[in-house]
């Protein structure tokens, strides 16, 4: 077998055993998926179950299968409606210039680009601390990794009602933390927030009502542990 073909397959096996536990199939999506479209869904990068005990297993179902599955499909209708040649213009310039496009665009243009990154955002196991270029870059914009964390954190949990919280590179180098409401992102030309998206956590109900119902501080900081920091320096300028 060749040895990608081995790999898609070894990762549809688990991948399927993991749904029939489930009860559901998810290799139709995985097949039209491994297309490297970034319009489209993405396979998930790892199992729903792989981000326990801080995300639980039904809560990733939902959210990778049903939440951001709807934003992709919806995008694409949208795409077609307003005649976007998506093979042209990348999901990064459609974000820059937004106000262009309709709120269906704007909602679901955003919601796709964030979830796609916030999957990346996390790996399994605990989190490594950031190191080398980042590190110093959040400690000359913070002061120290305690005071970022404390910032980051501050954003998430002060964003009213659904929305993101956001680690930023401004312009002119500088680490910044905000959040954007609903599914907007510091790309959009009509966000107050602007610059290249770092790091994101996805702070709508959605996200973590099942565990942690009103307790939304505490899925914060246990969202921490999964931060994939080698990810999160790969997105600096
Ligand atoms: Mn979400």
């Amino acid at each position: 077998m060749h040895k990608y073909n081995r790999r898609l397959f070894l990762k549809n096996s688990s991948k399927a055993t993991l749904a029939a536990g489930i009860g559901m199939s998810i290799l139709p999506k995985l097949a039209s998926a491994a297309n490297n479209n970034p319009y489209q869904q993405q396979p998930l990068p790892y199992a729903y179950n792989a981000l326990e005990p801080f995300i639980d297993a039904i809560t990733m179902e939902i959210h990778y299968s049903k939440h951001a599955a709807s934003y992709a499909k919806n995008l694409a209708d949208a795409c077609l409606a307003e005649k976007v040649n998506t093979a042209e213009i990348s999901l990064e310039t459609l974000m820059q210039n937004i106000s262009n496009y309709s709120v269906k665009m704007r909602n679901n243009g955003g919601g796709h680009y964030n979830h796609e990154f916030f999957w990346k955002c996390m790996k399994p196991g605990t989190s490594s601390m950031p190191s080398g270029k980042i590190l110093s870059l959040i400690n000359q914009s913070f002061g120290s990794f305690e005071a970022f964390k404390t910032q980051f954190s501050d954003a998430a949990k002060n964003r009213f009602g659904s929305g993101w919280a956001w680690l930023i590179q401004s312009s002119d180098g500088i680490l910044k933390c905000g959040s954007t409401a609903n599914q907007d992102n510091p790309l959009m030309d009509i966000s107050t927030l602007k610059g290249k998206p770092l790091l994101a956590l996805d702070v709508w109900e959605h996200a973590y009502y099942l565990k942690y119902q009103n307790k939304r501080p505490d899925y914060i900081n246990n969202w921490f542990n999964l931060v994939d920091w080698n990810f999160v320096a790969t997105q600096l300028q």
